[in-house]
């Protein structure tokens, strides 16, 4: 089936056309289906939006994903961290979210947060960004695309690799509003420069075909469930199911404190008493068959990641099983 071709064309103008319904993308943006994951981003964004070396865009750093952001961002402009929360450090902190002891650059091309740090579990919404005029708002929404509703006006660009939320890895989206096109730094790869990518309609060589595919049956999917908001109704309840039990026992502990407001709905971060007790922990959740429990190599502890594919029993299986194991592993 070539690409080109009049079956692809289909498959690829559908799939869009769901993605916009669904997060009700209007026509000034382009949507556009690219590869290179969210670390490809992390170099699309300042590629395309910060003029070069002498722009200063702002970067809200709220844990690993942007950490790597502004690294990347670094090799092509002069990224400026606004503020910063460290979880290992000070996770009550919510001082960050102050936007009188931001340090804002006076003519910053964009402002860039990430939605859902997914290795911490602390989600950020657009509202804590607050008004930054004309300043564009460029998010990363990998981690938790689709679990929420989202007004897209308030952003200049949106991006989200599709491995969480969205369908099989391989597959970037980029919602892009229009008027920020054409500003691609000169060295910009064909494939990396937006608006060469939306010109072409997502084909300017030969896309994620597949993964393109799935994604079209997820929205399928998501249309049936009720849409994103029956999706963030669901992740409401999963979400409040696991932090209600993590909450309630003093055997557990979450990562992320409730005064916070920060918890995320998708990455349920927390420990056990000791190291041990979390790779025990580990073992016999894996063994009754829940997988993925383990917390990131660079974090440690646990996490339950609750995407939108994760079904609201699973979690109810989860809480069981983290009860019984409470009960056979305390003093
Ligand atoms: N941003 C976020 C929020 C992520 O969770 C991830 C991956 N887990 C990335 C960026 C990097 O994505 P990729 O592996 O597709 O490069």
């Amino acid at each position: 089936m070539s690409h080109r071709g009049k079956d692809f064309t289909s498959i690829i103008q559908k799939t869009e056309a769901d993605f916009r319904s669904l997060l009700g993308v209007g026509e000034e943006y382009d949507v556009t289906f690219l590869q290179g994951g969210g670390t490809g981003m992390f170099a699309g964004v300042p590629m395309n939006l910060s003029g070069g070396s002498s722009g200063t865009p702002a970067y809200l750093s709220t844990g690993t994903w942007t950490i790597k952001a502004i690294k990347e961002a670094k090799k092509y402009c002069s990224p400026a961290t606004v503020a910063s929360i460290d979880l290992k450090e000070d996770a009550s902190a919510k001082s960050f979210l102050d936007r009188a002891s931001w340090s804002l650059p006076s003519s910053a091309p964009y402002f860039y947060y990430c939605a859902n740090e997914t290795i911490g579990g602390l989600e950020v919404s657009r509202d804590h960004i607050g008004n930054l005029g004309e300043t564009p708002v460029v998010c990363d929404m990998s981690s938790n695309i689709m679990s929420r509703p989202v007004d897209v006006s308030k952003f200049g660009a949106i991006y989200a690799g599709a491995q969480k939320n969205m369908g099989p890895a391989g597959l970037t989206v980029l919602v892009l509003r229009k008027d920020l096109k054409g500003k691609a730094m000169p060295i910009t790869p064909s494939v990396m420069d937006w608006t060469v990518m939306g010109d072409a309609k997502s084909v300017l060589n030969t896309p994620p075909t597949y993964a393109i595919y799935m994604a079209g049956l997820v929205y399928d999917w998501v249309k049936e469930h009720g849409g994103v908001a029956g999706m963030e109704e669901a992740s409401k309840r999963k979400s409040a199911l696991l932090y209600n039990a993590l909450d309630k026992s003093d055997f557990y502990s979450t990562i992320v404190p409730e005064a916070t407001g920060l918890r995320s709905r998708m990455n349920v971060t927390f420990t056990t008493p000791s190291a041990d007790l979390d790779a025990k922990f580990v073992a016999e959740a894996t063994a009754k068959g829940m997988i993925a429990l383990k917390g990131h190599r660079t974090v440690g502890g646990l996490r339950a990641s609750l995407y939108n594919a994760v079904s609201e029993d699973s979690v109810a299986a989860l809480v069981d099983f983290m009860t019984a194991f409470e009960q056979q592993n305390s003093q």
